[in-house]
């Protein structure tokens, strides 16, 4: 395990060895609840490989950050919330990333004005 996947927050959650309520797993894809909720359903999907953030991501991250997209709708699907969501990626600290392993936020179940701040 090299030092950035010991010490991440979210490869932490994936290992189990932090509490989380999972949403959603599959092999490469996992899903749970956002600790602080900025709306009715706020999850977050991860891809189980580290890497940073959009900005760090390779060619070959496509496909996983495709299916993080897709498990969102999944969920979002499950949730009765397809009348209007969104997912976000916060990319670097300006936007608000405070955690360094790439994640997809699923907001809704409200309405959600735009543009975000
Ligand atoms: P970002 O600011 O885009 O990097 O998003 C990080 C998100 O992780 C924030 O919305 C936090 O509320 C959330 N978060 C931080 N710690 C935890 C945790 N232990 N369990 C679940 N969500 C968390
Ligand atoms: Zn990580």
């Amino acid at each position: 395990m090299t030092d950035a996947t010991a010490n991440c927050l979210f490869c932490r959650i994936i290992r189990g060895e932090i509490p989380a309520k999972k949403v959603y797993e599959d092999e490469q894809v996992f899903a749970f609840e956002d600790i602080h909720p900025q709306a009715p359903t706020h999850v977050l999907i991860v891809p189980k490989k580290h890497f940073a953030g959009l900005k760090e991501a390779e060619a070959e991250d496509a496909e996983l950050i495709g299916r993080c997209h897709l498990a969102a709708a999944k969920i979002a699907r499950q949730r009765n919330i397809e009348s209007g969501y969104r997912t976000v990626l916060n990319v670097g600290p300006g936007a608000g990333q405070s955690v360094f392993h790439l994640h997809v936020h699923l907001l809704g179940g409200r309405a959600l004005s735009w543009p975000p701040g």
